[in-house]
């Protein structure tokens, strides 16, 4: 193949390549100078320039959704499941957890859509009480903190829960009522987790 020349070659006069034509017509003579060899190699180190971009821009997508993957999963990254208990609290993995296969919707007032009950671990934080001893006395019983499993009842509206067998007191006479979930971190976790799924889970069938 003819090298391309910087000169006309009919009339010999300076041609002034455009570095994208195939042909550039002289300006003295009006010939038609083939530039072939330049407009090749031109579109051929375009071709691996737009290649190259085209790897660059494929290796930031990926970075990219790596990155936000990661991100997503991180904050989206629930505890393991640990012999039937989603471990809910990373500080206190032993305190804190919800058998997730014992979650159903519960029917109150005819209705399902609002209550869920479950089986839950949680700290229960107790009064120290007086009572009457088996002479006739009086003793102390201190009060404490006891990790207990619960069976919880919980009203996803007023964001409210109820134990099962969380004693008030040392005596366990009386029992604590509904309380908001911000006080109970296990009733919190479901009301936020739970409660937006409560169609997930199974309706428990009264037998009434
Ligand atoms: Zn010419």
């Amino acid at each position: 193949m003819r090298e391309d020349s910087d000169k006309c070659s009919r009339c010999g006069a300076q041609i002034i390549w455009d570095s994208k034509s195939l042909t550039v017509e002289c300006e003295y003579c009006g010939k038609k100078n083939l530039f072939y060899n330049n407009f090749l190699k031109i579109q051929a180190i375009n071709l691996i320039q737009n290649k190259v971009r085209r790897k660059y821009l494929l290796g930031s997508i990926i970075c990219f959704s790596f990155l936000l993957f990661f991100v997503v999963s991180r904050n989206n990254a629930r505890g393991p499941i640990v012999s039937g208990m989603r471990i809910i609290n990373k500080q206190e993995p032993d305190n804190y957890g919800i058998k997730e296969s014992t979650i159903r919707q519960e029917k109150i007032r005819g209705e399902y859509g609002r209550y869920i009950s479950f089986i839950g671990r949680s700290k229960n934080r107790y009064e120290g009480t007086v009572a009457e001893n088996f002479w006739g006395g009086y003793s102390t019983i201190p009060g404490g903190t006891e990790v207990g499993m619960f069976k919880y009842m919980l009203d996803c509206e007023d964001k409210t829960f109820d134990r099962k067998g969380d004693k008030i007191n040392a005596a366990a006479l009386i029992m604590k009522g509904w309380s908001d979930v911000s006080n109970d971190l296990t009733a919190s976790y479901a009301s936020e987790y739970y409660c937006p799924r409560i169609t997930r889970f199974k309706k428990k069938i009264d037998l009434k």
